[in-house]
């Protein structure tokens, strides 16, 4: 029994409750830590439902752009030109398809002035033709030949003018 201070049960009941405290806050700090440990999973990686579901909607979307015959399109800028990859080899080929030429399986082709189509055996090189239809495209050449006069004819106004 002491006579100075708090008697030896209350003290130990005192330590034991903040033991008890201590416990509980570190579980409160383990649950909140559980909680941003969820949250960051979240951020960085994306749920996989989402995943599967997205890239099942860009394998869609590439069926309905391409993969076909039609393996991708792209507009000129310049010219506005339709412009069409096709896949000569694919399975959607229809029977009036552009042929292959040899090991060429890719066809370039202007679907705006239906110039006949150039083909390549690498994609990429039937993409870069798809960008620069002026440079195998007859029509597409002369659209842009009348476009650079244009701008010439354009150019010597201004200079005339600035010259007085
Ligand atoms: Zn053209």
């Amino acid at each position: 029994m002491s006579h100075h201070g708090v008697p030896q049960d209350l003290k130990s009941s005192r330590r034991d409750r903040l033991t008890a405290s201590a416990r509980a806050q570190s579980r409160r700090i383990d649950v909140l830590l559980d909680k941003a440990r969820v949250r960051i999973a979240a951020a960085v990686e994306p749920d996989p439902v989402d995943v599967a579901a997205h890239l099942s909607s860009a394998r869609d979307a590439e069926a309905a752009l391409g993969g076909g015959y039609v393996h991708q399109t792209h507009t000129d800028r310049r010219s506005g030109s339709f412009i069409r990859i096709l896949d000569t080899e694919a399975a959607d080929a229809p029977s009036d398809a552009v042929p292959a030429k040899g090991s060429k399986r890719y066809a370039v082709q202007c679907a705006t002035h239906q110039t006949d189509a150039v083909h390549f055996a690498e994609l990429g090189g039937a993409r870069r033709a798809a960008r620069h239809p002026q440079d195998w495209c007859p029509q597409c050449q002369g659209m842009a030949a009348a476009k650079t006069k244009v701008r010439n004819r354009a150019a010597a106004y201004a200079r005339q003018v600035r010259q007085g």
